[in-house]
């Protein structure tokens, strides 16, 4: 079987016009002699209107509520494109992630994909059918919708690929994967390929071109993905194994990720298991620590830097209160305008001087860096949320990128 697994974005399917688009391109593909599997997003800006309705009728709405209400975006989009297809002539049949089985683990809103039964699947491909499934959706060991978290539907497309042995053309609103984010730094350069540790880095780190999930998933199962226009026939970029992409560059990317929320605890009183407690409470509410700074201690206290999103805030300012109530000495600093600024590439493990370079290049343009952490292949610094667009500028100018 000559399968292959496309999943069309929310901009790519947001209007009737779009849908029928996306049906004349997979009618090509399987003209050339394939079994297509298309997953699609919701239409448009569907999901955040669907997650607007949920906040206005409740501050906090609960999470298995929500995800019941989210995955409905995808069920339109499906059983369109599946009536846009056969009104052209071909046989295609619509799936939602449940009925499809597609299995996860975890939390509402954060859920994980554990397995897939390709059984339904398999046999409508063998019935010549055209196979469409919701992306972004799952369901969970109480028979409940969930849901994959924003931008999810690449990791259901993705998954599908690796369960189904096939590649995954990922086909979104810009032309492949670009150094920097091309609506911020227009000059930006796209890329051929790229590796699977670069792109998991700067998905995780902001570039919201792909789900870090999904980078995850084709890498433990080295399948290819392809991510390109969805309007234009353009070559994209690959998404694969392998060393380095362009010869000399330090620096394949950057990302800047400007959800993220920078909490200052003063005065810690400097014990271990004050701190572990502390920290053991974010995870027991699933909040996801980034980056943590801690001052060596001075007369017994010390001071604590982290980062988290901002969309988690809430939840981290009720374990704060508590930890506050607890050590009435604590101080509590927590600025929502920062960005996290990083730069990412396999470059960096065989040449020096890119930190260096990063630094003076924001010091020379007065930009000041309000927390560090580095890895083997990336290095990623909070800046001021103002100091954002002449950041992003000046480092790509630098990099070349
Ligand atoms: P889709 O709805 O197709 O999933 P997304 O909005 O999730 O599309 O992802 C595509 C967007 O990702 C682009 O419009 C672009 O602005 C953004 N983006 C961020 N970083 C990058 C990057 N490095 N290369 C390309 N696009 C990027
Ligand atoms: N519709 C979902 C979202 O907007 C999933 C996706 O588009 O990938 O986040
Ligand atoms: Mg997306």
């Amino acid at each position: 079987m000559n399968i292959v697994v496309q999943k069309y974005g929310g901009t790519s399917v947001g209007s009737v016009e779009r849908i029928k688009n996306v049906a004349k391109r997979i009618i090509e593909k399987k003209k050339s002699g394939h079994q297509i599997v298309v997953v699609v997003s919701a239409m448009g800006k569907t999901t955040d209107d669907l997650v607007k309705l949920a906040y206005d009728i409740s501050k906090a709405p609960p999470k298995r509520e929500l995800d019941r209400l989210l995955s409905t975006g995808e069920q339109i989009s499906i059983s369109l494109l599946s009536m846009a297809l056969q009104a052209m002539g071909h046989d295609a049949i619509s799936f939602t992630g449940p009925q499809v089985g597609i299995r996860t683990s975890g939390r509402h809103t954060k859920s994980r994909i554990e397995g897939i039964d390709t059984t339904k699947i398999l046999d409508a491909l063998n019935e010549d059918k055209i196979v469409i499934v919701a992306g972004f959706q799952g369901v969970n060991e109480n028979d409940d919708v969930t849901t994959l978290g924003r931008g999810g539907s690449d990791t259901s497309a993705v998954a599908l690929a690796c369960v189904l042995d096939a590649p995954c053309e990922i086909y979104t609103d810009v032309e492949g994967i670009y150094g920097v984010d091309p609506r911020l730094y227009p000059q930006a350069k796209k890329l051929d390929t790229v590796n699977y540790e670069e792109m998991l880095e700067m998905a995780s780190l902001g570039a919201g071109v792909m789900h870090p999930r999904a980078i995850e998933l084709g890498s433990k199962y080295n399948t290819k993905i392809l991510v390109a226009s969805s309007m234009l026939d353009l070559p994209g970029t690959i998404i694969k194994k392998g060393e380095h992409n362009m010869e000399g560059q330090s620096i394949t990317g950057l990302a800047i990720d400007n959800d993220e929320t920078m909490i200052t605890i003063r005065n810690i009183p400097f014990d271990l298991n004050i701190t572990s407690h502390f920290f053991s409470q974010l995870a027991n509410k699933s909040i996801n620590i980034d980056m943590i700074s801690q001052s060596a201690p001075i007369d017994g206290f010390i001071n604590i830097s982290f980062t988290a999103p901002t969309s988690d805030l809430e939840d981290a300012k009720i374990i704060l209160s508590a930890f506050e109530e607890k050590h009435p000495g604590i101080r509590i600093l927590i600025n929502e305008n920062v960005s996290k600024l990083s730069v990412v590439g396999v470059g960096m493990r065989s040449q020096s001087g890119v930190a260096a370079k990063f630094f003076q290049l924001l010091s020379d343009n007065d930009i000041q860096m309000l927390m560090i952490t580095t890895s083997e292949i990336r290095i990623s610094c909070i800046i001021k949320s103002k100091d954002r667009e002449l950041a992003v500028t000046e480092t790509a100018k630098a990099f070349d990128l």
